[in-house]
């Protein structure tokens, strides 16, 4: 059976992705059944560079085919931010509650149309051989007035989803995955690896 690392820690994305590839022969392993402890500096200027930087970096530690994702939310009202400083934005241990109060008050002045943002979520595949393979996944919304919601994680709560007059943090599991950036990232990159014959 052909052996796929998912270099992540995150046992959510982890769950994402076992679940797309289920109907597939492979085995998707993570960076703790691996043993490996590597940090990686993710300075890249877009979430493709740092998933690639991750990928590059890990598929040389593992020799296996190495899968590697970054994300994050972007609000054109503040030119793009959070943008691929999603995690850190005020500070690593900041919490979600305060972030998104944040962004909620830096909206106060914006008209209706101008609260539109986006999840981006960029996935890098490298192989043994050093063949590279990239896709990216977006959803479009606003920044609701207020949180709603209590699935999901980090900026679920203030991320509306016009089409299904919730937030993402509103919608189960499955209903998100379905429509997410990183639930379209992931299956356009399963029909790359398709393609190449990987799967
Ligand atoms: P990373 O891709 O694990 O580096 O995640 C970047 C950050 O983007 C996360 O810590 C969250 O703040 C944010 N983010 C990425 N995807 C989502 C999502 O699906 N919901 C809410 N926040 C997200």
């Amino acid at each position: 059976m052909k052996k796929i690392l998912f270099a992540t820690t995150n046992q959510g994305k982890l769950k994402e992705i076992k679940s797309i590839l289920a109907d597939f022969n492979c085995e998707i392993v993570s960076l703790k059944d691996e043993g490996i402890d590597v940090q990686v500096e993710e300075n890249g200027r877009t979430f493709r560079e740092n998933a690639r930087i991750k990928a590059e970096a890990f598929a040389k530690e593992s020799g296996l085919i190495t899968l590697a994702d970054d994300s994050g939310l972007a609000v054109d009202y503040m030119g793009g931010a959070p943008g691929v400083y999603s995690a850190r934005f005020l500070g690593e241990e900041t919490s979600y509650d305060v972030k998104n109060s944040y962004i909620i008050d830096k909206l106060k002045t914006a008209k209706e149309e101008e609260r539109t943002a986006r999840f981006v979520c960029a996935i890098c595949c490298v192989m043994p051989d050093g063949t590279v393979l990239e896709t990216e996944g977006k959803i479009e919304g606003l920044i609701a007035h207020e949180p709603a919601g209590e699935n999901g994680f980090g900026y679920d709560p203030i991320f509306y989803v016009p089409e299904f007059k919730k937030t993402t943090a509103e919608l189960s599991p499955d209903e998100k995955n379905k429509i997410s950036h990183r639930g379209r990232a992931l299956s356009a990159m399963k029909e790359k690896l398709i393609h190449m014959g990987c799967l």
